[in-house]
């Protein structure tokens, strides 16, 4: 097991804070992974995992042994497609359409691994993970055991799932199972989608072209600006929390979800606030989307922490609207 000490985190967290993690490990087997939890056990060490990095924001060093799984393969087994951890989530969309399996189309282009998807139940334009995930296999870091969820297991909520509550930080997923279909049944209720295909259904290769298409000019690159995609969640309040809202600005657009609650765009309440643009050191609300914290180069974490704070602050004095953060506070 090849176990590296004061490794830069650099270059393996999206938002690109220069942090480091005292040990880091690279894992593509249970025994590599069972091989980590007794040397962490040994030398009185934290367990953390970190996929690609595109959904956490390192608040500090990291004195954990940090580990980084790698298991690879897309493969279909009987009805499912089984994935491997360590597989990049986007190519797992591509692979899909190369087999022959639909249903996860709407989902092109959201950054990070298969592994972390079921985490915080990745989702868009009316599609998300929960909806065809049958099970997963994680690995227990306490006991070393594999162990299976099925979807129910997961508890999975609006970008959210039993692996961020009770299961936090205890497991390393190593695989995902999707139940996909053979027939193609598009999801296009959103309107960018119903703008993109008015004319006519598209395929599912049509789908996904224009799904990456709606992100690359929505949404800044990760690879050439530091960002960790939503920074906060869409608010979801009760009709009567809505109300109140509406008193606050009338033009307000909330959107009335099937269980009787409301939702409203964060980006929205943020841009209201003036906030579009607005900078915090290194740290800035996107231009192009503001929802996204960006970092301009050479940003701290205490850079992006403030900034957090500020819009936070300001959207609940406005609105009265308390925005919670999507990505992991690591290390704070
Ligand atoms: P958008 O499409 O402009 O939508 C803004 C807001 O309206 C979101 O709250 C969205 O809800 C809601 N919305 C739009 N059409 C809807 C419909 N037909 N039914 C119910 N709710 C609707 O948002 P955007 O920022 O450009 O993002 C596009 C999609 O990508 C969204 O679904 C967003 O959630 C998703 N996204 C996901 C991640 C992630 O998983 N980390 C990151 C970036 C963007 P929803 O948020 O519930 O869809």
């Amino acid at each position: 097991m090849d176990i590296q000490r004061q490794v830069s985190l650099a270059e393996r967290n999206t938002l690109g804070l220069d942090q480091k993690a005292a040990y880091l490990v690279e894992v593509n087997s249970v025994g590599q992974v069972n091989d980590a939890i007794e040397y962490a056990r040994d030398h009185g060490l934290a367990l953390q995992v970190l996929g690609a990095g595109s959904n956490v924001v390192l608040c500090s060093d990291l004195s954990s042994l940090v580990i980084h799984p790698r298991f690879r393969g897309i493969e279909r087994a009987d009805d499912l497609l089984r994935i491997g951890a360590g597989e990049v989530w986007h190519d797992v969309v591509l692979a899909s359409l190369e087999l022959g399996c639909h249903g996860i189309e709407n989902l092109a282009l959201i950054p990070g691994l298969a592994g972390a998807a079921p985490i915080q139940n990745i989702g868009a334009y009316g599609q998300e993970i929960a909806n065809v995930l049958d099970h997963l296999e994680a690995i227990n870091l306490v006991t070393g055991t594999v162990e299976r969820f099925t979807a129910r297991d997961c508890e999975f909520g609006y970008r959210d799932s039993v692996f961020k509550h009770a299961a936090r930080g205890r497991f390393l997923i190593t695989h995902i199972a999707l139940q996909l279909t053979e027939a193609f049944n598009p999801i296009l209720n959103y309107v960018d989608l119903q703008e993109a295909f008015a004319r006519g259904t598209p395929t599912a290769r049509e789908l996904v072209d224009t799904v990456i298409r709606i992100r690359q000019r929505k949404l800044p690159d990760p690879a050439a600006i530091g960002n960790v995609g939503s920074f906060f969640k869409n608010p979801v309040m009760t009709a009567d929390e809505a109300l109140q809202v509406q008193g606050r600005d009338a033009d307000a657009p909330l959107r009335n979800m099937p269980d009787g609650q409301v939702k409203i765009p964060a980006a929205w309440l943020i841009e209201r606030c003036g906030l579009k643009g607005h900078s915090h050191g290194g740290a800035a609300v996107s231009d192009q989307h503001a929802l996204v914290i960006i970092n301009r180069g050479r940003a701290s974490a205490s850079d992006v922490l403030a900034l957090k704070d500020k819009i936070q602050s300001t959207v609940l004095d406005r609105f009265g609207i308390r925005l919670q953060v999507e990505p992991e506070l690591l290390g704070g």
